[in-house]
């Protein structure tokens, strides 16, 4: 069950950035720092090494409500991204002064041995966040940047694994608020213009899009249209927040039909930090991270 890496989401990513710069010049500081990262993992599936466990019981899984993989379960070419690991602290010092300053703790600290990558990898996959915060104190390193860079290191092993598992998944049939992959929860959704009515996730972690229910709370599934309500900003209404009042989560929501051709909805989550802070002044809150990780 192996197949050589592909470099397909990165490159669908570095296409979007240019006309995603041009359109959001504001955002253009998180846009090219989160290109660079992506750069250097496109580079690094060269020599990637990835396979799922053999005789996987993908249909049996699926049945029982489980993920293919699991999050722990996703299998990481641990050389491959220690070595990336180092190529990032070392290459994003130069994107800007702050950077610089941070990746010099970080690699400070892996020479004094505060911070051993494959520890904090396996922290990062078992979603021990607090051992990530407690490493990164000990190290006098930034634990935002930390977290980044681990997650960025983790990505091509991640989009491999989970770019072989999606060819394994049936195309119907699977109903979750999880990502059937590695049973992460949706960053954010795009209403797809193909098939009325179609809502698709995508996984907060590796990325797979799959499809979930359009009128329901993607997070606590509840179908109670009362609780359920969105909003957008003026004379934007291609991109939405819907919120929902059992949960208290909120979901951003990216209207296909009405955006660009080129719209990637990694890249619309990083240009509108807007309508975060708009649901979060609301008092609600968003169940899982963006794909940089944050
Ligand atoms: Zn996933
Ligand atoms: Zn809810």
């Amino acid at each position: 069950m192996k197949r050589p890496a592909e470099p397909g989401i990165f490159h669908r990513i570095e296409d979007a950035l240019g006309p995603y710069i041009e359109q959001h010049p504001k955002s253009r500081d998180i846009l090219e720092l989160f290109g660079g990262l992506i750069a250097l993992e496109r580079e690094s599936m060269g020599d990637l090494d990835v396979a799922l466990p053999k005789d996987i019981d993908v249909e049996g899984l699926l049945e029982k409500g489980f993920p293919v993989l699991g999050r722990s379960g996703l299998p990481v070419d641990m050389g491959s991204a220690k070595k990336l690991f180092a190529t990032i602290v070392e290459k994003m010092a130069s994107a800007n002064v702050v950077l610089e300053g941070a990746c010099r703790k970080v690699a400070k600290g892996v020479e004094d041995g505060f911070l051993d990558f494959e520890g904090l990898a396996g922290e990062f996959l078992r979603e021990d966040f607090d051992a990530i915060k407690e490493a990164a104190a000990e190290a006098d390193a930034d634990p935002w940047v930390l977290m980044v860079f681990i997650r960025a290191a983790l990505g091509p092993s991640i989009a491999a694994a989970s770019e072989i598992a999606a060819r394994l998944l049936p195309d119907e049939g699977w109903h979750e608020l999880f990502c059937p992959v590695c049973g992460s929860r949706p960053a954010v959704a795009v209403h797809s213009k193909e098939g009325e009515g179609r809502r698709d996730a995508l996984c907060s972690l590796c990325a797979h899009a799959w499809r979930i229910d359009r009128i329901s709370c993607a997070f606590c599934n509840t179908k109670e249209q009362k609780n359920i309500r969105y909003f957008h900003v003026e004379d934007d209404a291609a991109r939405r927040v819907y919120l929902c009042d059992e949960c208290k989560s909120y979901l951003k929501v990216f209207e296909e039909r009405d955006l660009p051709e080129w719209l990637e909805p990694i890249l619309e989550d990083l240009v509108t930090p807007h309508l975060d802070e708009a649901a979060e002044g609301e008092g609600y809150l968003r169940p899982a991270p963006r794909l940089l990780g944050i």
